[in-house]
């Protein structure tokens, strides 16, 4: 019995400090926000015919002052719950745009950038995103440069204004991309409904493409379903040559994993570009 009340004791201990946890990570991405302690990694995307690297993934990181690089698997969840991804989720797409514009002076003329979003950036009836395609014209950047990664679950939300929004997005030349393919609900009618241009085929299914034929025949069916549907595909995840030479086969149009690189601060990314590309 003394046991048992001592484990209750221990489990409303690790509750308390869990809450206190919680509370102590809103305020400080509160601060994060006011004190621009976020910053964006790029991840290279590859064309697979040509082995060219023509777009990134903007990946965001939190530089906390005291805890160091935070990945956002770690704070992402705690900015949907409080709404604050909203104003994140503004901050980057504003950072990736600028950075796109200048990389596109540079380094590349064509160069494209894919941009990650939130389900809880589609549930605010006023339209931020109207406020993004005019950034866009500031900078002079066209929206064609830039596509918006959701996932699955942003489609399948009832009450969300995605719909609307991600319609927007498209009629004004801005690409939309599904994100982690393969491991939401994968609705077929989403694809008919929705107007998507990539489909990014997600990690798990190209991890063991090189030893589980299931694996492979999905990638493939994937693929030759993208294509049916004027869609792209981009591999997730790749990280070998096998599994890179296999996609290439199955007609897979773009690649992104470590076998390129791992996703890297701006001026990291710029290096990895050839002299005069
Ligand atoms: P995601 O959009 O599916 O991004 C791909 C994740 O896979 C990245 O993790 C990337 O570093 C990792 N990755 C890329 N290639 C490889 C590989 O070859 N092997 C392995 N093992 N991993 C690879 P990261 O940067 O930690 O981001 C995690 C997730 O956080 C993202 O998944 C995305 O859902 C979310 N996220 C990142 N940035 C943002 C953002 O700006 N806004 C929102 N709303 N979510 C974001
Ligand atoms: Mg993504
Ligand atoms: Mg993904
Ligand atoms: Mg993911």
């Amino acid at each position: 019995k003394a046991q048992g009340r001592n484990n209750y004791q221990q489990f409303t201990q690790s509750m308390q400090l869990k809450a206190l946890l919680h509370a102590r990570l809103v305020r400080d991405l509160r601060r994060a926000i006011s004190e621009q302690q976020f910053c964006l990694y790029y991840q290279p995307i590859v064309e697979l015919s040509t082995g060219k690297l023509v777009k990134a993934e903007a990946l965001i990181r939190w530089q906390h002052p005291t805890r160091g690089m935070i990945n956002p698997d770690q704070f992402i969840s705690a900015a949907e719950e409080t709404g604050l991804i909203s104003e994140i989720g503004d901050w980057v797409f504003r950072q990736a745009a600028w950075q796109t514009a200048e990389w596109r002076k540079t380094l590349s003329p064509n160069f494209h950038v894919s941009i990650n979003s939130s389900p809880v950036q589609y549930l605010d009836k006023t339209s931020r995103m109207s406020l993004w395609l005019d950034y866009l014209r500031t900078l002079e950047l066209p929206q064609e440069a830039v596509s918006i990664e959701v996932t699955e679950g942003v489609l399948m939300d009832k009450i969300s204004t995605a719909p609307e929004k991600l319609r927007a997005l498209h009629d004004a030349g801005i690409s939309i991309s599904l994100d982690d393919f393969g491991t939401g609900y994968s609705s077929l009618a989403y694809l008919k409904k929705y107007a998507i241009d990539f489909i990014k085929i997600d990690r798990s299914f190209v991890q063991n493409l090189t030893t589980d034929s299931d694996d492979l025949a999905l990638c493939e069916a994937i693929i030759v379903m993208a294509h049916k549907l004027r869609m792209k595909v981009i591999a997730e995840g790749i990280e070998t040559a096998e599994q890179e030479l296999i996609l290439h086969d199955a007609g897979c149009d773009y690649g992104q994993g470590y076998l390129y690189s791992e996703p890297v601060a701006a001026e990291a990314f710029e290096k990895l570009f050839p002299p005069n590309h």
